[in-house]
């Protein structure tokens, strides 16, 4: 669905990790991957269309954290720093995620962050392989057969 609309160019999408719910209440594990995407749209406007593509599949908003069909967030988009009510850039849960950057090492390592400044490479050294973040599907699987 993001790479059906006309302003906005998938370049590349992660492989599919499979990741045990990190809070939140009880649930089953989650589904994560990592897209870099081109586009003119303003950071406001990516998430507006993240939303709508969040709304037509019939996500309905409910517990914060809790299981959802679908959460398409931005983790950065350039080197902007935003602080609003509505729109965090780089998101600021992004550097603590490993299920966030496991799959955008795959796809931009070195990929510089603004305000942590370091590249997703660096934040990763040092720490541990988590356990928790499994290959479930490999790249290429969004594409159709
Ligand atoms: P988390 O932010 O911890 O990943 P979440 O994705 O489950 O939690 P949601 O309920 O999907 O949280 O989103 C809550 C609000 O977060 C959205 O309505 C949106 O306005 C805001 N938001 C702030 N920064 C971002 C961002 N970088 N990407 C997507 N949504 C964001
Ligand atoms: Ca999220
Ligand atoms: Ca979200």
């Amino acid at each position: 669905m993001i790479s059906d609309q006309e302003d906005i160019k998938v370049q590349s999408v992660s492989p599919l990790y499979e990741t045990a719910p990190l809070g939140g209440p009880k649930q089953g594990p989650f589904l994560n991957a990592c897209a870099l995407l081109e586009t003119a749209l303003l950071p406001e406007e990516l998430l507006e269309k993240m939303q709508e593509i969040e709304n037509a599949l019939g996500r309905v908003r409910e517990e914060r954290w809790g299981p959802r069909l679908i959460d398409l967030d931005i983790l950065t988009y350039e080197g902007s720093l935003i602080n609003t009510p509505t729109l965090e850039l780089p998101h600021p849960r992004l550097a603590e995620r490993d299920f966030v950057l496991i799959p955008l090492f795959d796809i931009a390592p070195e990929l510089f962050i603004s305000g942590i400044n370091k590249t997703v490479h660096t934040i990763l050294l040092n720490r541990d392989p988590s356990p928790d973040v499994k290959l479930y599907m490999p790249s290429g699987w969004h594409e159709q057969s």
